[in-house]
C-alpha cells in the first residue's frame, strides 16, 4: 500500500478511536490524533478519569460497532465563530482554532457517522470497508504540544493495517522485540543496570555485562592493533578551550556544561579527535609516517534529554572504539577500502549479512558551504563511491547530506527483526588539520597538510552490545558468553570429579563454574540455561569411570559420554572460530 493512503487509514482510525472515547467518556477533551512511523496516536485529556490498557478491549469494541456506520468522511467548511462554540470547553481545540483561524485558512471538520472533528483532511474514503483491522497497542503521558511547561495528556497509541494478516504480522514482530528487548534481557542476565542513584543515562556494567563489554572491546583492539592501529589513552576531561579551538564549543549542543578546576573552565570530552590531534602534533612528522592510525576504546559523555535516554542504546555515557587516521590525500582510497575491509569482517563476525552503505557528499548546488579545496572534495568523494562500489555494496549517495568539513560513509546494518541500525562511520575531514595546524614533511622537505579520517567500527560498544544482545536474544556466541559452561554433579560423590574438571577448564582460560548447590539437577539445568549459558556438562559415575561428560546445550541438544578431551577441544574450537550458536 502507497505511504499516503496507509497514512490516510491510520490517521481516519485515529478518529474513530477518539469518537469511542468520546462515546465511553463524553467529558474527555480531544486534541489531536496523527499519523505516525507504525501506526497513530490521539492525546486526549481525560480529566479526573484514569484510562489505562485495561479499557481497550472496551474502546476496541466501540470502535468497531461504530465504524459499520461510518460511511464516508464529510468535509465542511466552518467559520471562526462556529468552530469555537463547537469545542465550548475545549481550550486545546480553542488553541489550534485560533492558530489556524490566524493563518487566513478555511477551517475544515470531518464528518463520519455522528462524529465530527476539526481536521485538515487525509483520510480513508470508505472507512466501513477500510477500517477493520486495527489494534491499540499502549497508553502513555504526552505534554500538549510537547511543552513541559503544558499540561500532560493522555496519549493513546494504535496501529491500522489494510489486512487482518498485516496487523498480525506486525504484532507479532513486536511480541518478539519485546522478548528480545536489551533492557529486560540485561536485567535478567545481570548484564547492566541503570541506578537512579547514579542517574539516568549512566548505565553500569554488571560482571557478567563487563565481560561481554570486555571481551568486545579486547577483540577489536586486536584486531585494529593486527592492522597497524596504536593505542593511546586519554583523560575523560579537558579545557573548554580545546573544544573551542575544534568548534565543538561552538556548534555542537550535546557538550556537557563545564567545571571549574584552578582558574579555567574544563569539561567532560564529548570526543576524542582534538586530544588525538595533540598526540600528532607532539613532534613532527614525516610522510612516511603516513598512515598514521591512533585508535582509543573512549567514553565521552554527552548531553541527551532525560526522556530520550534508552538502556544501552542511548546513553550519556558511552565507550566508541573511535579512531583517528592521518593520512596524504593521495592514500584516502586505499584507507577507505582498509576500514571497509575491517568493517566487513567485523559484520561477518557477527553473522550481520544484511547490510548497505550511506555515503554522505556535497550539494552541488551551493559548493560554498564547504570549506576545503574542491579539488580535494572531488577525489575524496570519488573514493568513498568507488571503495563502495567495488565491494558491490548496496549503497545510496545522500546528496547535500555531507558536513561541511567533508564527505562521509554510514554503514546501516539489518538486524535478526530487520530493524536497521547504524553502525560503522567513516568520516572524511578537511578543516580540523587546518584548525590544529596538523603537518607532514613531504618527500620534498615541504609542509602539508594531512586529511584526517574519523572511524568507529562498532560505533557506540554501548549501543552495539544493546543490538547483540537483542541480535541472539541473550544467547550470546561463546567467545563471548559470560559464563560460558557450567559443571553439575549428579550426586554430591561426584563433586570431586566436578572440581577436577573445573580446573583444568580454568587453566584453559574457559569461564567455568561449578554448581554444587543442594538442589535437583533438573533445576540446576534449567536455572543455567534461562540463563543462556552455553553447555552444562554432567558428571555422574558413568562419566567418572570414563573420563567424560555429558553435554547438554542451552537449545537442548544432548551429548551423553563425551570424552574429556573432545569436549576441551570442542569450547577451544568454537571460541577461537568465534562460532555463533
Ligand atoms: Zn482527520
Ligand atoms: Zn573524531
Amino acid at each position: 500500500m502507497e505511504k499516503q493512503h496507509l497514512d490516510n487509514l491510520r490517521h481516519s482510525c485515529a478518529h474513530l478511536l477518539a469518537a469511542a472515547v468520546m462515546e465511553l467518556w463524553p467529558d474527555t477533551k480531544r486534541t489531536i490524533g496523527p499519523s505516525i512511523e507504525d501506526g497513530f496516536y490521539y492525546d486526549f485529556d481525560f480529566g479526573a478519569v484514569k484510562v489505562s490498557e485495561a479499557d481497550f478491549p472496551a474502546i476496541e469494541e466501540k470502535m468497531h460497532e461504530l465504524v459499520k456506520t461510518w460511511k464516508t468522511f464529510e468535509r465542511s467548511e466552518v467559520t471562526k465563530q462556529e468552530a469555537l462554540s463547537a469545542y465550548k470547553d475545549n481550550e486545546y481545540k480553542k488553541e489550534l482554532i485560533e492558530e489556524f483561524s490566524g493563518e487566513n485558512a478555511t477551517l475544515t471538520f470531518y464528518q463520519s457517522g455522528t462524529y465530527s472533528d476539526l481536521c485538515r483532511g487525509g483520510h480513508s474514503p470508505h472507512p466501513n470497508n477500510d477500517l477493520k483491522h486495527f489494534k491499540l497497542l499502549s497508553v502513555a503521558g504526552a505534554y500538549w504540544r510537547g511543552s513541559e511547561k503544558n499540561k500532560m495528556l493522555t496519549r493513546i497509541y494504535g496501529t491500522c493495517f489494510p489486512t487482518r494478516k498485516e496487523l498480525d504480522a506486525y504484532l507479532e514482530a513486536q511480541e518478539e522485540a519485546k522478548k528480545r528487548d536489551h533492557r529486560k534481557l540485561g536485567k535478567e542476565l545481570e548484564l547492566f543496570l541503570v541506578s537512579q542513584s547514579v542517574g539516568a543515562g549512566f548505565p553500569l556494567y554488571m560482571p557478567k555485562g563487563f565481560i561481554v563489554k570486555r571481551e568486545l572491546e579486547r577483540w577489536i583492539m586486536d584486531e585494529k592493533e593486527s592492522r597497524g592501529y596504536q593505542f593511546v589513552w586519554t583523560p575523560h576531561v579537558a579545557k573548554s578551550d580545546l573544544y573551542k579551538q575544534s568548534g565543538h564549543w561552538q556548534k555542537y549542543d550535546a557538550m556537557m556544561s563545564p567545571m571549574k578546576i584552578d582558574e579555567d573552565d574544563y569539561v567532560v570530552k564529548p570526543m576524542n579527535c582534538p586530544h588525538h590531534f595533540q598526540i600528532y602534533s607532539e613532534r613532527p612528522r614525516s610522510y612516511r609516517e603516513l598512515p598514521l592510525r591512533i585508535a582509543e576504546n573512549a567514553t565521552v559523555y554527552r548531553f541527551e534529554k532525560a526522556g530520550e535516554v534508552n538502556g544501552l542504546l542511548r546513553v550519556r555515557s558511552l565507550t566508541q572504539d573511535d579512531s583517528h587516521i592521518f593520512v596524504r590525500h593521495s592514500q584516502i582510497a586505499e584507507e577507505i577500502d582498509r576500514i571497509l575491509d575491517l568493517a566487513m569482517y567485523v559484520y561477518k563476525t557477527f553473522g550481520f549479512s544484511d547490510f548497505k552503505a550511506r555515503i554522505s557528499v556535497r550539494d552541488t548546488k551551493n559548493p560554498d558551504k564547504y570549506m576545503g579545496d574542491p579539488k580535494n572534495w572531488d577525489l575524496a568523494e570519488r573514493a568513498l563511491i568507488d571503495a563502495v562500489t567495488k565491494r558491490g555494496m548496496p549503497n545510496f549517495v545522500g546528496e547535500g547530506e555531507a558536513a561541511f568539513y567533508g564527505p562521509k560513509i554510514d554503514i546501516v546494518v539489518k538486524d535478526a527483526l530487520g530493524r536497521e541500525w547504524q553502525l560503522t562511520t567513516c568520516q572524511l575531514d578537511f578543516v580540523q588539520p587546518e584548525n590544529f595546524h596538523l603537518r607532514y614533511i613531504d618527500e620534498e622537505g615541504k609542509e602539508q597538510s594531512p586529511a584526517v579520517l574519523h572511524v568507529a567500527i562498532l560505533g557506540s560498544v554501548d549501543r552495539f552490545m544493546a543490538i547483540l544482545i537483542e541480535q541472539y536474544k541473550g544467547a550470546f556466541p561463546l567467545w563471548l558468553a559470560p559464563v560460558q559452561t557450567v559443571l553439575i554433579p549428579i550426586a554430591e560423590r561426584h563433586n570431586e570429579a566436578v572440581f577436577s574438571v573445573l580446573a583444568k577448564l580454568k587453566a584453559m582460560g574457559i569461564r567455568a563454574e561449578a554448581d554444587t548447590r543442594s538442589q535437583p539437577m533438573q533445576a540446576k539445568i534449567r536455572d543455567h540455561t534461562l540463563q543462556k549459558v552455553p553447555y552444562l556438562a554432567i558428571i555422574g559415575d558413568t562419566e567418572v569411570s570414563g573420563n567424560t561428560v555429558s553435554i547438554r546445550s542451552r537449545h537442548g541438544e544432548n551429548l551423553k559420554d563425551i570424552r574429556l578431551d573432545d569436549f576441551f577441544a570442542k569450547l577451544k574450537t568454537e571460541i577461537e572460530t568465534k562460532a555463533i550458536s
